[in-house]
């Protein structure tokens, strides 16, 4: 083949591969990337040393935020995963039935303790436990996303448009982070000053709840605070009240995360 030849091929490669890459991007995400990162922040401030230890020197992964965000990345891949990062609850209800929401177990609350099961097992081969742990820094944040517990019928939000600092966009997006001003400090800073505000009394409170709690709380604050508009617009209340529950959502699921995996490891060494 000409060398003129190959150019023309390789570009055309490239076009492909763009168009295939905007067309079937998914705008479902779960807490964008800084949020996630975020979380896996909040959870490394608060693992145990022996713990933090642990998935250093079995699955070689030196900081939760770096892998945070890794099945959102994979999800391009394998559509079919793409259920396993929200719960659609019934429309009306307000908490989450396994049985009706989530029958065939693809969806985040069940994959959540699915993952914990694969973790927890040190029969499985290495590699599986490292995706599995991999998937539960990601999903225990998707379900702290009140969106993640949504109606079918408008995807979580995401058919629901929405005018925000000049620009269209979707009610699932701004759950997302999208509401949060990222660039006004590093990931690391916002998670450790999220970190320092908390409260040893509420975070026990916190603690003592499981993977159900915290999808029902997520349909509450959706049907409460996350859904309800005037006139389709974002009032200044609902904007500051919406960036204090994700701030809130966030060291939630951060403190959470870290007692799961502290709990599970604990007796593995
Ligand atoms: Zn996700």
């Amino acid at each position: 083949m000409s060398k003129e030849r190959k150019v023309i091929l390789f570009v055309c490669r490239l076009w492909l591969l763009i168009i295939f890459l905007a067309t079937n991007f998914d705008d479902a995400h779960g807490w964008g990337s800084q949020g996630h990162r975020a979380i896996g922040y909040i959870a490394e401030f608060n693992l145990a040393s022996e713990t933090k230890k642990y998935i250093f020197e079995e699955f070689n992964i030196n900081n939760l935020a770096d892998v945070a965000d890794w099945a959102d990345k994979i999800r391009q891949k394998r559509r079919q995963e793409s259920p396993w990062h929200y719960t659609n609850v019934r429309a009306g209800e307000w908490t989450y039935e396994a049985a009706r929401d989530c029958p065939n177990g693809k969806c985040v609350t069940e994959k959540i303790k699915e993952f914990v099961a694969v973790l927890a097992n040190i029969e499985n081969p290495l590699k599986k436990r490292k995706n599995a742990l991999k998937y539960l820094v990601h999903f225990v944040g998707d379900v702290h996303q009140p969106l993640h517990l949504g109606n079918r019928k408008d995807r979580g939000g995401n058919r629901i448009h929405v005018s925000y600092s000049g620009r269209k966009v979707n009610l699932h997006y701004l759950w997302d982070g999208g509401l949060i001003d990222w660039r006004e400090e590093s990931l690391q800073k916002y998670a450790k000053r999220l970190n320092i505000k908390l409260v040893d009394s509420e975070k026990k409170e916190w603690l003592n709840s499981e993977v159900n709690d915290w999808a029902n709380e997520s349909r509450y604050l959706a049907l409460k605070y996350a859904y309800p508009l005037e006139n389709m617009k974002l009032s200044k209340e609902y904007l500051s009240r919406s960036r204090e529950i994700l701030d809130q959502r966030m060291i939630q699921a951060g403190i959470r995360l870290a007692d799961l995996l502290n709990q599970l490891f604990k007796s593995k060494k």
